[in-house]
């Protein structure tokens, strides 16, 4: 029976490293060795290893690209719709405020008629990253949620707290000074901005919070946009002016 199994490089005479498989057989009074050249079979294995480690970064790379927007790098709203549920179940667990703000860029129909889809494109780009700088906080992240509309999801935030993060939003993009002359607002672009707080309970479903958050930025677009607006319970819904 093989007592001892190795595998060790020797050189070949040729000047080459072969791999060889040594084992020791002892009988009662001999001790057979024997050596087998697995230089083959050890680089195929280590080529199939190299192989899979491959597959598993690029696996990775298209797992990351299926939760990202393609024009602005922030996440998708796949990937939102997914991460709502996991932190919504997380703060009902431990009675933690969940919010959010629902971030929509104003007349921007206007911006793409003015100055065409590709400036559109790039503003797009430039308010997604303000709005990714100031949402920083460890499990807080920024997904496109429609097409010139963005969600921040805030965990343990209360509507304080979020609500002063989204004037802080509206601000920051204003102090831009993204230049849009046909705006009602003013010069620049500007954003509106609906904010919805809670601690959520087991009979709620997650979606509450966004539809509360759109209820409040549909108040921030009828009272006169470039602004931020908290959803409250029982808050008097203005009608449409345009
Ligand atoms: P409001 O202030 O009421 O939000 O007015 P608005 O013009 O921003 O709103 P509306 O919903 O009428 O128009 C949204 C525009 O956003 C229309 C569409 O052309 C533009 N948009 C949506 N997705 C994209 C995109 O990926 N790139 C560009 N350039 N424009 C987009
Ligand atoms: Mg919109
Ligand atoms: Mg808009």
């Amino acid at each position: 029976k093989p007592t001892v199994g190795f595998i060790a490089g020797i050189r070949h005479a040729d000047g080459r490293y072969r791999e060889v498989q040594w084992r020791v057989l002892t009988s009662k009074t001999q001790v057979f060795l024997s050596g087998r050249d697995v230089t083959d079979d050890q680089q195929a294995k280590r080529e199939i290893e190299q192989l899979n480690r491959q597959l598993e970064a690029q696996q990775l790379r298209l797992q990351e690209m299926a939760f990202r927007d393609g024009l602005t790098g922030v996440f998708n709203r796949r990937y939102f719709d997914e991460a709502l549920q996991t932190e919504w179940r997380a703060a009902v667990r431990d009675g933690k405020s969940l919010a959010c703000l629902l971030l929509d860029i104003d007349h921007f129909k206007l911006y793409n008629d003015t100055y065409g889809h590709q400036e559109g494109d790039d503003c797009l780009a430039e308010v997604s990253k303000t709005l990714r700088l100031l949402c920083r906080r460890p499990r807080d992240f920024v997904a496109r949620y429609g097409g010139e509309e963005f969600v921040a999801l805030l965990i343990d935030t209360d509507a304080a707290g979020a609500l002063h993060k989204g004037q802080e939003v509206v601000d920051a993009i204003a102090a831009m000074k993204i230049r849009h002359e046909r705006s009602s607002v003013g010069p620049y672009l500007t954003v509106s901005v609906g904010v919805c707080a809670l601690v959520p309970t087991a009979d709620q479903a997650p979606e509450l919070l966004v539809k509360w958050a759109d209820s409040a930025l549909y108040t921030a677009k009828h009272t006169g946009r470039n602004r931020a607006v908290l959803y409250q319970d029982s808050q008097d819904r203005i009608p449409p002016a345009d």
